[in-house]
């Protein structure tokens, strides 16, 4: 199967788009589009580095994708094309067949289309540019945050690092259902792409969790020049598996665990009304507050109490 066939029988799927004038099959594809500001993102993914060599193509595309989409969740931006860079040790037509029904899965319920790529042999690497639109000025970004913000996450934190730990064989999981609930949290985490949206002009900044509450917070307290001040009592934790640890490890997943892929966003006193009128469930973690000490910084507490953080998230050159 030469390069131009496995594009062609994988990747060339029929896929109209309004605002997509050329798409696979010429040099660039055109985008045709005046109204729109457009975000850009790109994250690759190395077998052995963030996927291990024996993962099931399926849940790799499913996780290439949604993680590229969790960042244009967070600017609150509409998903509307994305381009892949897939470098293959050989074409694998089974392999094929299953990574990209795994990358369409997981595109199809935005609407998110295949608008180009580039196919190379070499160590399987998969890199994907996402590409979406938001309102002009309307993004949601790190530096928004005013002192007195609330702090908000989407959902359950540390269902990664549960997930990791499971196969892994360091955390038992007994009950069947759990397992699932875990496997799918890990392999097709839902990019929150829907919540993002609705968060333009309620949320004052805007962040996806990959690599930790804590390591991710700090970003929007550095960007907005604030401290953040979180409620370790309030971290949500998903009842598959906080009861099967302590409290301490459940807490230390949930704040420096990675891969969640929630959103973590703040939220000034005036709009609390209108995010308690969206119909998501979202948990109140803490604050945000002046700078204390010039430091911006996470801080943890407990019962009103300084809480100390046992350790940071997953840092590739540490
Ligand atoms: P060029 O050599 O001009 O860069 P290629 O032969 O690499 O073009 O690609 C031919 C067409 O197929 C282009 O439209 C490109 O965007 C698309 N393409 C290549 N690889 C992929 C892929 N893995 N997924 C989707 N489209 C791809
Ligand atoms: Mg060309």
């Amino acid at each position: 199967m030469d390069e131009f066939h496995l594009i062609q029988k994988f990747f060339n799927r029929v896929q109209h788009h309004p605002l997509l004038a050329v798409g696979i099959g010429d040099d660039c594809a055109v985008v045709a589009s005046s109204q729109e500001q457009w975000l850009i993102s790109i994250d690759t993914m190395v077998e052995g580095v963030h996927f291990p060599a024996d993962a099931q193509a399926y849940a790799i595309g499913t996780r290439a994708l949604a993680g590229a989409l969790s960042d244009l969740a967070a600017m609150g931006a509409k998903a509307q094309f994305f381009t892949l860079a897939l470098t293959l040790p050989h074409a694998d037509a089974h392999w094929l067949e299953a990574f990209s029904s795994g990358l369409f899965a997981m595109a199809a319920p935005y609407n998110c289309v295949l608008a180009g790529g580039d196919t190379t042999r070499g160590p399987l690497c998969i890199s994907i540019q996402v590409h979406g639109t938001v309102a002009p000025g309307r993004a949601l970004m790190r530096s928004g945050a005013n002192a007195g913000d609330r702090i908000f996450v989407s959902g359950p934190l540390g269902d990664g690092a549960a997930a990791l730990a499971m196969l892994q064989r360091q955390l038992n999981v007994p009950a069947e259902s759990s397992r699932d609930y875990l496997l799918a949290r890990f392999y097709e985490p839902q990019p929150q792409l829907l919540l993002g949206q609705e968060l333009l002009g309620v949320a004052s900044a805007c962040i996806d969790i990959s690599d930790g509450l804590v390591a991710d917070l700090t970003h929007i307290c550095k960007a907005s020049g604030l401290t953040a001040v979180v409620d370790v009592d309030a971290l949500p934790l998903s009842d598959t598996w906080s009861a099967l640890v302590n409290q301490e490890q459940g807490r230390l997943w949930a704040l420096t665990g990675g891969d969640d892929y929630q959103l973590l966003f703040c939220v000034p006193e005036a709009k609390l009304t209108q995010l308690q009128n969206l119909p998501y469930q979202v948990a109140e973690v803490g604050r945000m507050q002046a700078l204390s000490d010039g430091q911006a910084t996470v801080q943890c507490i407990n019962a009103g109490k300084a809480w100390a953080l046992p350790q940071q998230g997953y840092k590739h050159f540490a």
